[in-house]
């Protein structure tokens, strides 16, 4: 818990945040030595009691205070511990990676021997294990490890202080930096760079040549510098990028992007995702941006896996005889595509006695209900028609494990391609209409779905299933019998109990937004709930107001606060564990609370 770092945004485990500093830091920065002052190592002073007089001489600092430390190479425990102090400001203190003792409390971590951590595997486990030992609302400083290639990277691991030193001394070296990757300045004939750093850079080489003695060596002195100035800009534009990046929700998909730079960057993501509760407790449930899964790391992204373990266990199906597999379309939600309101035609007057699922990439299955929750309507794939062995070998796996937990009498697939093989060879007894949304096609579908449904079950209302499935989806299994219990009018957008009384909403972003009446409806099962003090709050509840809160709540999720003196709902703005941990940031942003 932290006094002076607040985080403000997240996207995955990348962040927004502010450190009062004096001046005050918007993270992710860059700093460099104005930022803040160093005691430095304790290897630098002649003796420990001139070390702690160093750290003791911070107590009044109002910037990032960086206390002595103890230097020691990567997995080596440091050879002796110094005191703790206090400081007014920002404390900041080192942190070994694979250090076993718990750090100190402080508020921004320096992140030790972070030029070691050249090595993928290291680079994760100790970024990592790092963030995890730290509180939430503490920032985590990597120095001397940031490049524009690796900065996207760095900042999706967890880390929201770097600093310019390797550009620096790159540059230095004449080491050529873009986000692009880096290349002895030597090599590079025409700079691929309009600074003025570059535009100088090819005058200097221009005179350089043709000068000798002291003049060529002063060339050379220039040269660096201005690669140096240049390494700097290009650090400068990719961090702005990266906040950006985090600003529209689209974190994830500029790593993706940006680490295909170094085959070592992708290592170092793919390692990430097998990290996958680290990144599953820091995932929103929600995103304003497209979710594109461009590339193989995109099927093992948090949004796939959550909502197909959502799917297969926390949705019920309804009891329906008959099951209609139907493939994606690009428009989402699906029923808004050309080839859906076919499909819908062909069905027709059965819609009421089948049960809809599609099949698609990455998602694997989305139930016709939940078709407008996230990420289900705003997904983006490049399509080919090819499925490739792991997609295949995803979807059947998924195919299989809802089939267990959901049972149907028959089973129509209209299907066509790669996708009708991947099922077939699955072995699935389905009777395949070969797919397709021409005049034939359609008409092969309607008459399969006329044999299977004869003699069906009728199903309820599908906006009532939309609902229940939405309920469960979101509060998981039950809460849909629960807020559905009784005389359930639909109006709209909204759910009304026997008195007309809304208990619940469906948004625009395919969520649900309990109305009390609706969360009180949920209480009993006791999930998504944050528990605070004794008192009221008022439009939104700050994280040292948590008592506790459920720890599978996550940015954007709908939840319930009940206090002593309070019964509200509001949208989570950090995750459970996170309001838990934190003495800093907004927790839930309240939309109705009463006192009680
Ligand atoms: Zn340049």
């Amino acid at each position: 818990m932290t006094k002076f770092f607040e985080v403000l945004r997240r996207d995955g485990p990348a962040r927004i945040g502010k450190l009062l500093s004096e001046p005050q830091i918007s993270s992710p920065a860059l700093i460099d030595k104005d930022d803040y002052i160093s005691a430095g190592s304790v290897y630098g002073y002649a003796n420990v009691e001139d070390a702690i007089r160093a750290g003791e001489a911070l107590r009044e600092c109002e910037k990032l205070a960086i206390l002595p430390y103890v230097p020691a190479a990567l997995r080596t425990e440091p050879a002796l511990e110094l005191p703790e102090f206090e400081t007014a400001g920002p404390k900041g203190v080192l942190v070994h990676p694979f250090s076993s003792k718990e750090p100190q409390q402080a508020d921004v971590y320096v992140l030790g021997s972070a030029a070691a951590l050249g090595n993928p595997r290291d680079l994760v486990a100790a970024l990592v294990s790092v963030r995890e030992k730290i509180a939430p609302d503490s920032a985590l400083y990597a120095p001397a490890l940031a490049t524009p290639a690796n900065l996207a990277l760095l900042i999706y691991l967890g880390v929201d202080l770097v600093d310019g030193t390797r550009m620096l001394a790159d540059g230095l070296l004449g080491r050529y930096h873009t986000r692009d990757g880096c290349w002895p300045a030597s090599e590079i004939r025409e700079p691929p760079c309009r600074c003025p750093h570059c535009q100088k850079l090819t005058e200097v080489q221009a005179a350089g040549e043709q000068a000798n003695g002291n003049a060529a060596g002063r060339a050379a002195c220039d040269r660096t510098d201005r690669i140096a100035s240049h390494n700097l800009l290009k650090l400068e534009e990719e961090l702005l990028s990266v906040r950006q990046a985090i600003r529209s929700e689209s974190m994830r998909e500029y790593v993706e992007r940006q680490v295909r730079v170094a085959p070592d960057q992708t290592t170092s993501l793919r390692l990430l995702d097998a990290e996958h509760s680290y990144l599953e407790k820091r995932t929103p449930v929600m995103r304003r941006s497209t979710f594109f899964a461009n590339c193989a790391e995109s099927l093992h992204r948090v949004e796939v896996t959550r909502f197909a373990e959502r799917v297969i266990s926390r949705y019920t199906a309804p009891r329906s005889d008959v099951l209609l597999l139907l493939p994606c379309s690009a428009k989402k939600p699906y029923s808004l595509s050309r080839s859906h309101k076919l499909f819908s035609e062909a069905v027709g007057g059965r819609r009421r006695y089948l049960h809809e699922l599609i099949l698609t990439s990455p998602l694997a299955l989305v139930p016709r209900e939940l078709e407008e929750a996230y990420p289900a309507a705003s997904y983006d794939v490049p399509v080919t028609g090819r499925w490739d062995r792991e997609e295949r070998a995803w979807l059947v796996g998924c195919l299989e494990a809802y089939l267990k937990k959901n049972s149907y009498g028959r089973i129509v697939a209209h299907l066509d391609g790669e996708l009708e093989e991947a099922v077939r060879e699955s072995g699935l007894d389905a009777i395949f209409t070969g797919g397709g949304t021409n005049g034939p096609a359609l008409t092969r579908l309607g008459l399969a779905l006329a044999e299977a449904c004869r003699d069906a079950v009728k199903l309820p209302d599908l906006r009532l299933l939309r609902y229940r499935a939405h309920a469960d989806f979101y509060f998981g299994e039950g809460a849909g019998d629960l807020l559905l219990a009784g005389k359930i009018t639909v109006r709209g957008r909204e759910i009304q109990d026997e008195k007309k009384r809304p208990l619940a909403a469906s948004t625009p972003n395919g969520m649900i937004a309990l109305s009390l009446a609706g969360a009180a409806r949920l209480e009993p099962l006791g999930r998504y709930m944050v528990r605070i003090g004794d008192f009221l709050p008022k439009g939104s509840l700050l994280a040292p107001g948590v008592v506790e809160a459920d720890e599978q709540i996550r940015p954007g999720d709908e939840v319930i606060v009940v206090g002593e003196k309070a019964f509200g709902v509001g949208r989570a703005k950090m995750s459970g564990w996170e309001m838990v941990r934190s003495r800093r940031g907004l927790a839930v942003e309240i939309r109705h609370i009463k006192g009680r």
